[in-house]
């Protein structure tokens, strides 16, 4: 069994269904412990949309990487597919952050997910579960990347 760290994001239809919904789901083959709050995110990159909750969970599984890839892209089109959005946009965006300590650069995956410093959104929620990890590639624990991210005030507790 390994840990995984996994972000869940989403900006579309009834968010916080879309979230609990992945989380249910998610436990066919991950063995959830670690949940983050959820927190409400202004867009980062592409500033024309509704705003994101955003989340992180974190637990085990038996999967190697790239089956939790392939299961996370059939939750996400699973999820996605509501008859009120044919055709549109994803509601859910499952990334996976860390595999344990896997480094992996492969056409279809890249571990630990490459973004992660830049976005607070990840890294307000990650801090919550796991503010003294140190990632295989990077000398800084979550709570002394989160401290130098820009836009840590983008991402506000969901009440
Ligand atoms: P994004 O997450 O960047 O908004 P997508 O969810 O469409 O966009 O992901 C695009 C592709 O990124 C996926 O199809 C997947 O193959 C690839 N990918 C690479 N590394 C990862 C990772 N660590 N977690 C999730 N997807 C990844
Ligand atoms: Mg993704």
């Amino acid at each position: 069994m390994v840990r995984v760290y996994l972000a869940l994001g989403g900006n579309l239809g009834d968010r916080h269904l879309s979230l609990e919904t992945a989380i249910d789901r998610l436990q066919e083959h991950v063995v959830i412990d670690q949940q983050s709050g959820i927190y409400e995110t202004a867009p980062m990159y592409v500033a024309d949309q509704p705003a994101f909750l955003n989340m992180v969970v974190s637990g085990v599984t038996d999967l190697t990487p790239l089956a939790l890839l392939d299961f996370l892209k059939r939750l996400e089109s699973e999820i996605g597919r509501v008859p009120s959005v044919v055709n549109g946009p994803r509601q859910i965006d499952l990334d996976i952050l860390f595999f344990g300590d896997t480094v992996l650069n492969s056409e279809r995956l890249t571990l630990p997910h490459p973004r992660i410093a830049e976005r607070a959104f990840v890294l307000v929620p990650l801090c919550d579960i796991a503010p003294d990890l140190i990632g295989p590639t990077e000398p800084l624990s979550i709570s002394q990347l989160l401290a130098q991210v820009p836009g840590r005030d983008t991402v506000q507790p969901c009440v």
